[in-house]
């Protein structure tokens, strides 16, 4: 038998958001409903024709292009395959056996993954029972060998959000050895005015850095690409343990085209948030009970209904992502996508009320 390591054989195996089946909606992944703009589709297309080489390595095209945008200089961004590839470069460049990966749960999955590949130790702390981060209970847990903590912002998946003020609360507790990353998978999404933003925060404190993606907002998802932003010498670790080559060309091409459309992409973006409204409000004429999220999917809080709500939903053509026995995440998708969720409602309404739980 050949000897794996015992900790990796601890991951559960990744589970992807259902695939579609017949004329099921895919509302799982959190992906963006709307198909790539014309611009990027043209970008793409033209760089076909060049994939037998390997990509510039260090896309110096793209990594100026968001230094640009985000009004920091080259040496601050850092790129990978996903931003799942960078979370898992800040992993490898603060913490090893023996150290401390500290997060919220439930929040995104791929935290304590990656957390375990690089043979450091997750360190989960509930949410509030409002679905929030609990930052006081996340600073009492940082120990010695704590090396970075995850701030999901809004949180995956329940849509939440952290305060400046209070995220200022919580940065005043923390070592300045330890970084700080904000994960902003859904940030364009965030509409809330008192939201600690991750540049921000960024300029505010040494430790700090933050995390974005071209998989939701802009909808490249199926091309994989994501950054870091972070001082000259974290970017300088994560750049030492990134994926050679890990950003294809296209994806490269594709990112630079969609910087340059953003005013389009904006626009489809309060498309999404416009029908996040609509489905919360429909939810709640349901009477089913929900927060408000400020990402671009909802979060109800089905417990031990969960499976069931999810069988419901599958009923009418809508896959959504039941996380255990917590609740279930359902993307804002198209208008049609979206009303299928609203026609669902009444027959799992009361499975979401928290008082009547569990519902046999
Ligand atoms: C979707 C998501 C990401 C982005 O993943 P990619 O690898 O960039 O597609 C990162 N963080 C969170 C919290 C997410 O939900």
């Amino acid at each position: 038998m050949v000897r794996l390591r015992e900790q990796i054989m601890e991951i559960p195996e990744y589970r992807q958001g259902a695939i579609p089946a017949d004329d099921a909606v895919k509302l799982s992944s959190n992906e963006n409903p709307y198909p790539p703009l014309p611009s990027v589709v043209e970008a793409i297309s033209h760089h076909i024709g060049e994939v037998n080489r390997y990509p510039a390595m260090t896309a110096p095209e793209l990594v100026a292009k968001i230094a640009q945008h985000r009004k920091v200089s080259d040496e601050n961004v850092a790129l990978g395959c996903g931003s799942v590839e960078v979370a898992g470069q800040l992993i490898s460049a603060t913490s090893g056996p023996g150290d401390e990966v500290l997060f919220a749960w439930p929040s995104f999955t791929a935290y304590p993954t990656l957390t375990r590949i690089a043979g450091a130790t997750p360190v989960m702390v509930p949410l509030t029972a409002d679905d929030g981060h609990d930052l006081p209970a996340m600073a009492a847990a940082v120990t010695p060998r704590t090396r970075l903590i995850f701030v999901c912002n809004p949180n995956n998946p329940t849509g939440t959000s952290v305060s400046s003020a209070e995220f200022d609360t919580f940065m005043a507790a923390i070592p300045r050895n330890v970084l700080v990353v904000v994960d902003e998978a859904y940030v364009h999404f965030n509409r809330r005015a008192d939201t600690v933003k991750g540049m921000d925060a960024l300029h505010a404190y040494p430790n700090v850095a933050v995390l974005h993606t071209f998989s939701k907002a802009y909808g490249l998802a199926g091309l994989r690409v994501g950054y870091a932003i972070a001082q000259p010498d974290v970017v300088g670790a994560l750049r030492r343990v990134a994926t050679p080559f890990g950003v294809s060309d296209l994806a490269q091409h594709a990112a630079i085209a969609s910087l340059d459309a953003e005013d389009e992409l904006s626009a489809r973006v309060d498309l999404i948030v416009a029908e996040r409204q609509r489905v919360t409000d429909g939810l709640r004429e349901a009477e089913c009970e929900l927060g408000d999220s400020d990402a671009n999917f909802v979060w109800l809080r089905t417990g031990v209904n969960t499976p069931r709500v999810t069988e419901i939903l599958k009923g009418h053509g809508v896959l959504a992502r039941g996380v255990g026995q917590e609740g279930i995440r359902i993307t804002i998708g198209a208008p049609a996508e979206n009303d299928r969720v609203l026609k669902a409602a009444p027959e799992f309404a009361a499975l979401t009320r928290r008082a009547r739980q569990p519902v046999t």
